[in-house]
């Protein structure tokens, strides 16, 4: 096996165990392959396993990958990092789902932009209180929520965060629930939350999207 295959393997079956330690069925995790930086070809492998979703940072990279990978007919891109206005174009026309909608004048745009099925959005929420990081702060939270749920390209499925970098996976265990808590206090069913350190911490925490990259593609070049 190549090292695709078998990271891929053992992060399904990380996965795997992760659900049955908190009685979850492992079909309620979806799994986001974060291919940013890596090849084509390591994305077209992982497509042969079978993987459908995958996650791309920067929104010019995704618009090649998908022209270059047009061919992979039921890919599913998820746009999931920080989006300038003038580049929402590209994530419109391109991907299923958004998982870094950061402020209302963004999902206008985005809206505006798209066109055929609504763009699946996650709001990022900013929970360590970094000044350094994207994210709406909790206290906006309801406010944001009433300006982006009427525009009419895009279906707000639920919430994301990126908790503090930190060695220990515990450490993540407050945010991931505190998500947890604000999706349920706002009827909002989807968690994207989780990656390679700690996506088993998420999984227990209720994540219904995590989103692995290293841990199935290896380090990042130049990263
Ligand atoms: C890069 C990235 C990931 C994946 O990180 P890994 O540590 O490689 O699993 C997940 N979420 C976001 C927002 C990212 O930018």
């Amino acid at each position: 096996m190549t090292d695709v295959a078998s990271n891929l393997r053992a992060v399904q079956q990380r996965v795997a165990f992760a659900c049955r330690r908190v009685d979850r069925p492992v079909e309620s995790v979806r799994l986001l392959a974060v291919s940013k930086l890596h090849s084509a070809n390591s994305i077209r492998e992982a497509y042969g396993l079978g993987q459908r979703d995958f996650g791309e940072n920067y929104a010019q990279e995704l618009r090649d990958k998908a022209t270059q990978l047009h061919e992979l007919a039921e890919i599913r891109w998820h746009a999931i990092g920080p989006l300038q206005l003038n580049k929402a174009k590209y994530v419109a026309k391109m991907a299923y789902a958004f998982h870094a909608l950061d402020r209302v004048a963004l999902a206008e745009e985005l809206s505006k932009r798209r066109a055929g099925l609504p763009l699946l959005c996650y709001l990022e929420l900013n929970l360590g209180g970094e000044l350094s990081k994207s994210g709406i702060q909790v206290s906006q939270l309801s406010a944001v929520l009433e300006q982006i749920s009427p525009l009419p390209n895009l279906k707000l499925a639920g919430l994301m965060c990126l908790p503090p970098l930190s060695p220990d996976p515990e450490s993540s265990r407050p945010f991931f629930r505190a998500l947890r808590e604000l999706a349920l206090q706002h009827g909002l069913k989807e968690l994207s939350m989780g990656s390679t350190h700690d996506f088993e911490v998420a999984i227990e925490e209720g994540a219904t999207v995590i989103r692995v990259g290293s841990a199935i593609f290896g380090e990042r070049p130049g990263a």
